[in-house]
């Protein structure tokens, strides 16, 4: 393992630490960035266009998903005009950018992340009244955030850093380039962290970027448009389009500018991208898209027959239910082999019955409100199925918080079939399927049995039942004996495959080879003298 080689483990790196709200001084600072930012509620943010404001007659409103009678604010929202305006003016800045040394951009991505630091309770508080984070989740989205961004600053220099393989009389040099013009489109439900980490890691590679935040969380998108200008990203190398996905997305896809599309989200889009991407490719283009497509999961955890429930359900529980079940990694399915489904089953509902619920901004809330009223709507028709389906073995009553806010409680559905709607489908919501299986061989085969391959986990005190976990279960991200969700940058490269993903890991040490475009420079170097410079 050298400096130069970009496969290294990076084992160094240093994660954000996460905060610790059993200090007083941290529960004080968050409460007091709340307040501050629930001052500003109802702000405007127009578009970004090379460092200049735009503003549009069409709006797109933010609104505290836990008190939906608040706005968070309204942004502008982008068409298919303002993604040329904003992909030209890329055009014009993107050489500039790619020529300067992978130092200094990486520098400003350090600052970048200095400035993250400095906000830190601002910023999660956004998350707090955008997203409906709790807490723990909000300050630990603006952490990978963070994180991304120092990773893929070092990670960039290690890609520049010289290689070759010269023989007597002939030099040969490899060296990446940057793609050109990233589109840059993210989810909502890690609002800052995703979209700062497709964006670092196309900026670190010296491309240009074009961010279209997802239409739930534009404002906290807003605020990082904001910070990358202060932090020296140059105004033509970054550009805020907040607007529909069907219109200023779909736009970016199809541009004849744009040469890498970095997507994490849907299933259904991630693929409608995909594919319009390579129908482009060749006509509209003269060259190929590249496309990084993270997708959604549904996700699998099994407990053995000697697995310590006390820690599987404190797992599960917490994989399952934190951030309402919204999470690409969260614990949909939860497989029991039948010797301990019973007791297992049990201590799950009184555990999960004993989450506080409520509004995101009061400390002690682990589950909030749901996004937005579309996904209330369709996490309540997988209740009516799971009902057809399954036992309702816990249907947690959220009484007249549902009047303010758009909250579902958790559910949990026992005895359900592996072919069951319930077991098969993503439904990005509290709800939390139980299937029994005989043995481990019915227990793998039921967890391997969906589209999905993205995080997956097994509580085992078995060492051989450990390592057939490690060979046979088909998941990007598999953990054993602890919870399925809250990858570290770095240390669990985050990602998967089958339908979930068709990336490589983001945060890990090869991410950024999907930014550069890979060139073999070589040089005859024997001695035939040079012309004199003109
Ligand atoms: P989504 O697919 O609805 O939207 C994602 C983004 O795509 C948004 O910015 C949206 O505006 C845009 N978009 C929508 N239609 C488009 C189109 N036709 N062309 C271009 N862009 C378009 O997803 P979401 O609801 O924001 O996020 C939830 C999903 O994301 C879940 O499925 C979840 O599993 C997945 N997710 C995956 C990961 C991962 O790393 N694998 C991480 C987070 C979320």
């Amino acid at each position: 393992m050298t400096d130069a080689d970009p496969h290294s483990c990076n084992a160094e790196f240093a994660n954000e630490p996460h905060v610790d709200f059993a200090v007083e001084a941290n529960r004080m600072a968050m409460q007091a960035a709340i307040s501050r930012v629930g001052a500003q509620l109802g702000c405007h943010c127009p578009l970004v266009i090379d460092g200049e404001s735009v503003d549009t007659e069409g709006r797109l409103a933010s609104v505290v998903p836990y008190e939906f009678t608040r706005q968070v604010g309204t942004t502008a929202s982008a068409d298919a005009s303002h993604a040329d305006r904003a992909v030209q003016a890329a055009r014009s800045a993107r050489a500039d950018w790619a020529r300067l040394p992978a130092r200094r951009r990486s520098d400003k991505l350090r600052r970048l992340a200095d400035l993250m630091r400095r906000d830190f309770f601002e910023l999660s508080a956004w998350e707090v009244f955008e997203s409906a984070k709790p807490w723990r989740e909000a300050t630990a989205d603006v952490c990978e955030a963070i994180d991304f961004c120092e990773y893929y600053a070092e990670g960039a220099e290690r890609l520049a850093a010289c290689r070759g393989a010269d023989v007597p009389g002939e030099e040969n040099r490899f060296v990446y380039l940057p793609r050109g013009i990233a589109a840059v489109i993210a989810p909502w439900n890690f609002p800052l962290a995703i979209l700062t980490g497709m964006t670092a890691a196309a900026l670190a590679t010296g491309n240009a970027v074009v961010m279209k935040p997802a239409e739930q969380s534009p404002i906290i998108a807003a605020k990082l448009m904001q910070l990358a200008l202060e932090a020296g990203i140059p105004p033509g190398v970054l550009h805020y389009l907040p607007g529909k996905g069907e219109e200023v997305g779909a736009a970016l896809v199809e541009h004849s500018y744009v040469h890498l599309i970095a997507f994490t989200g849907s299933r259904e889009v991630g693929l409608a991208i995909h594919a319009r991407a390579a129908q482009v490719s060749g006509k509209r283009c003269k060259f190929v898209k590249r496309v990084i497509a993270e997708m959604g999961g549904k996700n699998a955890v099994i407990v053995d027959r000697d697995a310590d429930l006390d820690e599987a359900v404190a797992g599960v529980v917490y994989s399952a239910f934190g951030f309402q079940g919204q999470k690409c990694s969260a614990c949909s399915r939860v497989i029991v082999l039948k010797d301990v489904y019973d007791a297992f089953l049990h201590r799950l509902i009184e555990a999960t019955r004993s989450l506080p619920i409520g509004p995101a901004e009061q400390p002690a809330t682990i589950v909030s409100a749901v996004i937005d009223q579309e996904a209330r709507d369709r996490i309540l028709r997988y209740i009516e199925i799971g009902r057809q389906e399954g036992t309702e073995a816990l249907a947690v009553d959220v009484g007249e918080l549902a009047r303010s806010g758009y909250y579902v409680g958790p559910h949990i559905f026992a005895d359900v079939a592996p072919d069951a709607r319930l077991a098969q489908e993503e439904i990005f919501g509290p709800v939390l399927a139980v299937l029994s299986a005989e043995d481990l061989d019915e227990a793998f085969r039921i967890a391997n049995g969906v589209d999905y391959a993205l995080t997956g986990g097994i509580f085992s005190r078995s060492p051989a039942h450990l390592d057939r976990a490690r060979r046979e279960m088909e998941v990007g991200n598999l953990y054993l004996n602890r919870g399925i969700t809250g990858a570290l940058v770095g240390r669990q490269p985050f990602g998967g495959f089958k339908l979930s993903g068709i990336g490589s890991k983001a945060g890990g040490s090869d991410y950024l080879l999907q930014y550069v475009i890979p060139k073999t420079i070589t040089e005859n170097t024997m001695r035939r003298g040079f012309a004199p410079p003109e």
